[in-house]
C-alpha cells in the first residue's frame, strides 16, 4: 500500500482517487478551491459531455496533439468503461447527436456528486482549501517524497500525481501550477496556447450580427488560396468575431497556422445554403422573382435569410436595396449566389486563455510512460488530464483524455 498525493480534484484527480483508493492506497486529494470539480460543473454548458460513445480506435482521429501517446490509456478506460462507470455509481446516461454522452439529467453536478461518493465509499481522503506550491524528490534517487502546500507543511507520499488541469478558465482552478512543478523538477513542458475557443474577425460587419445563431453552415478557412479546414454545422456571431461548436472546432485546428500566416490573417467562408448547389439556389432564387417582379430587392431575399442578416447581406451583395426585382442583371444574381455560398470574413486572431476550452501544449509526452503516466525520470510522479500536451476536438473527447490518463496512472500505483 503507498501513500498518494492527488494534486488538483477535478476531472482527472478525482478518477485517480477513486481507482487508487479501489486499490487499497492511502489516498489524498489536494484541492485548492472550496470544492471538488469546478471545472467538471461548467462543462458541456452545466450538463457534461461526459465522454463520446464511439469505438476506442474512433476517439484517436479526434486527438489534436499526440495520439499514439494515448493507446495503452484509451484501451485501458475505454469510452464504454467510461459509461459504465458513471452508470454504476448512479448516473444514467444519454447519448446525443455525434454520440455526446450527458447525464440524463443534464445536470454535470451529477458527475461531479457521483465521483465524489466513490471516493469517499473507497475511502479517499479529501483536502479543500489546499494548495500545493512545490514537489518535493530526494535528489540522489530521483524519486518523489511529497509535497509542500503553500502553507509550507510538508506532506509526505510515496506518489504523487499531478492534476493539476491546463491554463484555462483560471478561475476554475486551472492556473498552469503542474506546468511549474514539472519545469523546477527539470522536465520539459511545450509551449501551450488557448484551443477551443472563439475567434476573432476583422469586419465591421460581424458585429452587427452579434447573436446571431446559424445551424447547418458550411465552413472554409483558407491561407492564400490553399484549404486549410472545411467544416459544417453550428456558429454563432459575436461583438468580436465568431463562435460556436465549429468554429471552437476550427480554432483547434488553425491555431498554429494563424500564428504562421501572412499578417497573422486567414480568409474563411460561410456557406449559409450548404444544401443546394449554385444551380439549385439559382432556381430557388429565380422562383422568388419571378412571384414578385415589381417588388424591391430588399423585400425579396428577406425569405432567404434570417432577417438580422438581410441588411448585411444587401450590404455585401452589390445590388441596390431598392432596385426592382425585373431590373436585376444576371450577372447581379449570380455575384449575390456567390456571397450566399461564400461569405467572406477575415480570421485575424484567436479567442484569450479565459474563453478557452482548452489549453493547447504542457507537460511533454516524451517525459512520460505512456503504460503508466509515471515520469520517466523521476520515480513515483505521475501525470493525469490536461497537464499534459494533449488535447482534442470538442465531443466529450477532453474529460474522455483526462478520465483514462488518470485511471492508467491510479492503476500503475504499486
Ligand atoms: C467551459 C468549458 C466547457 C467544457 N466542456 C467540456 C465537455 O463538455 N466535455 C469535455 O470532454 N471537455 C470539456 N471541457 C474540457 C474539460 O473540462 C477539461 O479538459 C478537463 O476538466 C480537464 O481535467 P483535469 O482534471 O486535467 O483539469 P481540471 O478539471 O481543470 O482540474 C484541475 C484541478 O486542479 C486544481 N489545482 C490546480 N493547481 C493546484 C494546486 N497547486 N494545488 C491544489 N489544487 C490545484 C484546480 O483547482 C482544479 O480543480 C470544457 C472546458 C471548459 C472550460
Amino acid at each position: 500500500m503507498s501513500k498518494v498525493l492527488i494534486i488538483g480534484g477535478g476531472a482527472a484527480g478525482m478518477m485517480a482517487g477513486v481507482f487508487a483508493a479501489r486499490n487499497h492506497h492511502e489516498v489524498h486529494i489536494l484541492e485548492k478551491n472550496e470544492k471538488l470539480g469546478k471545472k467538471v460543473f461548467i462543462t458541456g454548458k452545466g450538463r457534461c459531455n461526459v465522454t463520446n460513445a464511439c469505438d476506442t480506435e474512433e476517439l484517436f482521429p479526434a486527438m489534436m496533439s499526440n495520439p499514439k501517446f494515448l493507446y495503452s490509456s484509451f484501451y485501458s478506460f475505454t469510452p464504454q468503461d467510461v459509461m459504465e462507470f458513471f452508470e454504476e455509481a448512479g448516473v444514467p446516461l444519454k447519448v446525443e447527436r455525434g454520440n455526446r454522452v450527458f447525464p440524463q439529467s443534464d445536470h454535470s453536478s451529477d458527475i461531479i456528486r457521483a465521483l465524489e461518493r466513490e471516493l469517499k465509499k473507497a475511502g479517499a481522503k479529501i483536502h479543500l482549501h489546499t494548495s500545493v506550491k512545490e514537489i518535493v524528490k530526494e535528489s540522489e534517487t530521483d524519486s518523489v517524497t511529497g509535497v509542500i502546500l503553500t502553507d509550507g507543511t510538508f506532506m509526505e507520499g510515496d506518489a504523487v500525481i499531478v492534476a493539476t488541469g491546463g491554463f484555462s478558465y483560471q478561475s476554475t482552478g486551472s492556473t498552469g501550477d503542474g506546468y511549474r512543478f514539472a519545469r523546477e523538477l527539470g522536465l520539459k513542458v511545450t509551449d501551450i496556447a488557448p484551443s477551443l475557443v472563439p475567434l476573432k474577425t476583422k469586419e465591421d460587419y460581424i458585429p452587427k450580427l452579434q447573436g446571431l445563431s446559424l445551424k447547418n453552415t458550411g465552413l472554409t478557412i483558407k491561407n492564400g488560396k490553399k484549404v486549410l479546414y472545411e467544416d459544417f454545422g453550428e456558429m454563432m456571431f459575436t461583438h468580436f468575431g465568431v463562435t460556436g461548436p465549429m468554429i471552437l472546432s476550427a480554432s483547434a485546428h488553425i491555431g498554429t497556422k494563424l500564428e504562421k500566416a501572412p499578417n497573422g490573417e486567414l480568409s474563411a467562408y460561410l456557406d449559409l445554403k450548404p444544401a443546394l448547389t449554385k444551380e439549385q439556389l439559382d432556381a430557388r432564387i429565380l422562383r422568388e422573382f419571378e412571384a414578385g417582379p415589381n417588388k424591391q430587392f430588399k423585400n425579396v431575399i428577406g425569405v432567404l435569410f434570417p432577417s438580422s442578416l438581410t441588411p448585411v447581406m444587401l450590404e455585401l451583395g452589390g445590388i441596390p436595396a431598392e432596385k426592382k426585382i425585373h431590373d436585376i442583371s444576371r450577372e447581379e444574381r449570380q455575384h449575390f449566389i456567390d456571397l450566399i455560398k461564400a461569405f467572406p470574413f477575415t480570421i485575424t486572431g484567436m479567442g484569450e486563455f479565459k474563453e478557452a476550452i482548452i489549453t493547447r501544449g504542457g507537460v511533454s509526452v516524451k517525459e512520460i510512460n505512456p503504460g503508466t503516466m509515471e515520469s520517466k525520470k523521476i520515480s513515483g510522479l505521475y501525470f493525469a488530464g490536461e497537464v499534459l500536451d494533449l488535447d482534442a476536438v470538442t465531443g466529450g473527447y477532453n474529460l474522455q483524455i483526462a478520465w483514462s490518463t488518470a485511471y492508467l496512472a491510479a492503476q500503475a500505483i504499486q
